[in-house]
């Protein structure tokens, strides 16, 4: 199975990543972590990726989809993914029709508002990447593996989270149409409820499309 998650920033695409990676095992391709972990090592390219991120601009298309050409051809991705962060904008998807055919993309429907609550309310684990929010975890530890939670640098600003919430309905927007035309788009909706509410949506579908 290869399947997309698309939805504005805050939307929980890690989120449902994650309980639809552990129920129909397949691997969880988040391209924010495999960013942050190379800004991580310090590398060149790591600070030329933390120049982008830092503003909430997106990183260039030519250096993504390279980065995600060979992420998609290694070993973890032999038995079906799902991606998280890609593609983002039009030229990232045409790239990627080129080389992958994907079965499903979830389109998670989100109010603007509540985005901008989520993101600056958003806590997350350097460690296991374990992602809560400030309203359901007051302590700030994490919940999986004890260690203090994290504010992401580019939830730290609203003029960033506001940035990052337009370049989505400009940049990343136009991808529902396209996948829409292909066949494969599928839309959930996401509101002040538990984000299980938003998995079951998404098992329908896919459960329904492997009864096809
Ligand atoms: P995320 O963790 O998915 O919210 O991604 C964090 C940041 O990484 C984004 O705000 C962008 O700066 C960068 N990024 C992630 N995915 C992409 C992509 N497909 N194209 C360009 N930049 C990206």
């Amino acid at each position: 199975m290869k399947l997309i998650i698309l939805g504005p920033p805050g939307a929980g695409k890690g989120t449902q990543a994650q309980h639809i990676c552990n129920s129909y095992n397949i691997h969880h391709v988040s391209v924010g972590d495999m960013l942050r972990d190379e800004v991580g090592k310090q590398t060149e390219k790591g600070k030329l990726i933390d120049s982008y991120i830092k503003k909430g601009n997106l990183i260039p298309d030519k250096m993504i989809t390279e980065i995600m050409k060979e992420k998609l051809s290694s070993d973890s991705c032999k038995n079906g993914y799902l991606l998280d962060g890609f593609p983002r904008t039009l030229i990232q998807g045409e790239e990627l029709a080129k080389f992958q055919d994907i079965d499903a993309v979830f389109n998670i429907n989100v109010d603007d508002e509540i985005l901008a609550e989520r993101l600056t309310g958003r806590r997350v684990c350097l460690k296991c990447k374990e992602v809560d929010h400030i309203t359901k975890n007051k302590e700030e530890i994490c919940k999986k593996c004890g260690e203090k939670l994290s504010i992401r640098d580019d939830d730290k600003d609203a003029d960033i989270i506001l940035n990052r919430i337009q370049i989505y309905h400009q940049l990343t927007e136009p991808l529902i149409n396209f996948y829409t035309n292909k066949g494969v788009l599928h839309n959930v909706y996401s509101g002040l409820g538990a984000s299980i509410e938003v998995y079951n949506q998404i098992k329908e579908i896919l459960d329904g499309n492997s009864k096809k």
